[in-house]
């Protein structure tokens, strides 16, 4: 095992989502280990299923998809053990929002539009008892919000979701998701939908909090300048597979899947000379028909005879590194 005190260990996951145009092999055998405290991050496209990874851990998958297979596994504390796919929905609910919370990329979606955020701060507090009742909640929600970076915290208590600006509504969701202090916090894109300025101030906000309360992060971007500042284990996902996975700084010194090889060149750096960003050439496959043996081999350079037929194992080439890849089999 990687970590000593893993707080999330998943083994083995399919996630299949049932459509009219076929079946949709959206997760295809993902094990992964977050350890406590740290900022483990899932990097890849659109479309490669790093959402539905971090949905699949407390079973937020919904008709028509449905966890197929695998395990996870929720460690509250060192030594206690919660098989999360054991859980009814009442313990479920229990467990969301309290010791395993989310931010979600677009805060409209995640806000509710009929309540204030003072409301929908104290609802999450009463429903977990964390408070006596609504009007409790609604007292607290301005030390909640204040914690959030909200500004005007007293008077945004009381604005509804339409009347907040996409920053304000972020700082909300996120104030909502710290408001039972969880164990775990996963970010789904939690800046993609924000101005560069706001998108500095929510992940400072992310790092010192981290620091300050122990919080593991799971932060799920297709950014890999917030890869560097932020994580400390980067899982590179292609087409419903980990193809790699690495401690921040090997990861960004010795890249070793074509695919990681390929985002790290398409990140754009200032050199002072003009030079062509690259490219990785086609498109992330239709999961209904994923590509046979490695799913990156069609767009893959480095291809050969294997790889279209057999599916590379994960080998580990040096401490903590792993990768999926034929070219490595030896070595492994
Ligand atoms: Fe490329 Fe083959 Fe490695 Fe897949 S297994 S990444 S096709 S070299």
């Amino acid at each position: 095992m990687r970590c000593k005190d893993p707080i999330i260990v998943v083994k083995d996951l399919y996630v299949y989502f049932y459509t009219y145009a076929g079946i949709v092999q959206a997760i295809n055998s993902v094990s992964l280990e977050i350890c406590r405290g740290e900022t483990y991050c899932l990097v890849g496209e659109t479309g490669c299923g790093k959402s539905v990874t971090s949905k699949a851990l407390t079973r937020l998958i919904k008709p028509p998809g449905r966890i197929e297979k695998g395990e996870i596994y929720y460690y509250p504390e060192p030594g206690k053990k919660i098989d999360i796919r054991k859980l009814s929905e009442e313990e479920l609910r229990e467990l969301r929002g309290y010791e395993i919370s989310y931010i979600f990329q677009d805060p409209s979606t995640s806000l509710d539009p009929l309540y204030t955020l003072g409301y929908q701060v104290a609802e999450t507090m009463a429903f977990h008892k964390v408070v006596h009742n609504i009007k409790d909640g609604i007292r607290k929600a301005v030390v909640v919000l204040k914690n959030a970076m909200m500004p005007d915290a007293e008077t945004r208590v009381k604005a509804y979701p339409h009347e907040l600006s996409g920053g304000l509504k972020q700082r909300g969701a996120i104030g909502i998701s710290l408001a039972n202090q969880p164990r775990l916090l996963i970010a789904d894109e939690p800046t993609t939908a924000l101005d560069v300025t706001i998108q500095a101030q929510i992940m400072d906000f992310l790092r010192k909090l981290k620091e300050k309360e122990g919080l593991t992060l799971l932060l799920i971007t297709h950014n890999m300048g917030l890869v560097a500042e932020m994580c400390d284990t980067v899982a590179v996902m292609y087409a419903g597979e980990i193809v790699e996975e690495a401690p921040v700084e090997i990861l960004f010194k010795n890249p070793m899947h074509p695919y990681t090889k390929g985002l790290l060149k398409a990140v754009p750096v200032h050199v002072g000379k003009k030079v062509t960003l690259q490219s990785i050439p086609g498109t992330v496959p239709n999961l209904i028909f994923p590509p046979p043996g490695c799913r990156f081999h069609p767009r893959c350079s480095y291809k050969f005879d294997p790889c279209d037929k057999k599916r590379p194992p994960m080998i580990e080439v040096e401490e903590n590194h792993k990768v999926a890849c034929w070219l490595y089999e030896k070595k492994g």
